[in-house]
C-alpha cells in the first residue's frame, strides 16, 4: 500500500519560509504556497461533493493564510489548520504529489 511517490518522509517549510515543502520517499520534494493549498481545500465546505465544483471563492481567504498546524490523519493525508479559522480539509498524500506534478507540467513550478 505505500507508495514511496505518496509518502512523505520530510514535512516542513522550505529555506526562507514562504512555503510548505514536501520531501517524499522517492527523493523527490514539492513546494507549495500556503494559500495555494488553502484554495484547494478538498473538504465538502469548499467543494461541492457531489459536482466536484469549488465553492471556496478566492475573494473569502486572506492573503496571507498559512498553516498554524498540520497533524497527519493516519498514514495516508494531512490535515492543516488554516490561520483563518479553517481545518475541515484532509490532504491525501496522492493528492499532494499529483497538484505538485500537475503544477510542473502546467509550468506553474517556479524557480524553487
Ligand atoms: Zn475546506
Amino acid at each position: 500500500m505505500s507508495d514511496p511517490r505518496h509518502t512523505p518522509s520530510q514535512i516542513g517549510p522550505n529555506a526562507d519560509a514562504t512555503r510548505l515543502r514536501i520531501v517524499w520517499g522517492d527523493g523527490e520534494f514539492s513546494e507549495y504556497e500556503p494559500r495555494d493549498l488553502r484554495l484547494r481545500c478538498p473538504c465538502a465546505g469548499c467543494v461541492d461533493e457531489m459536482t466536484g465544483r469549488r465553492i471556496l471563492r478566492p475573494e473569502m481567504v486572506p492573503a496571507n493564510v498559512h498553516p498554524t498546524a498540520i497533524h497527519y490523519v493516519g498514514r495516508y493525508a494531512l490535515q492543516f489548520i488554516w490561520s483563518d479559522g479553517h481545518d475541515t480539509g484532509f490532504y491525501p498524500y496522492d493528492f499532494l504529489r499529483r497538484i505538485w506534478d500537475e503544477g510542473i507540467e502546467a509550468g506553474e513550478a517556479g524557480e524553487g
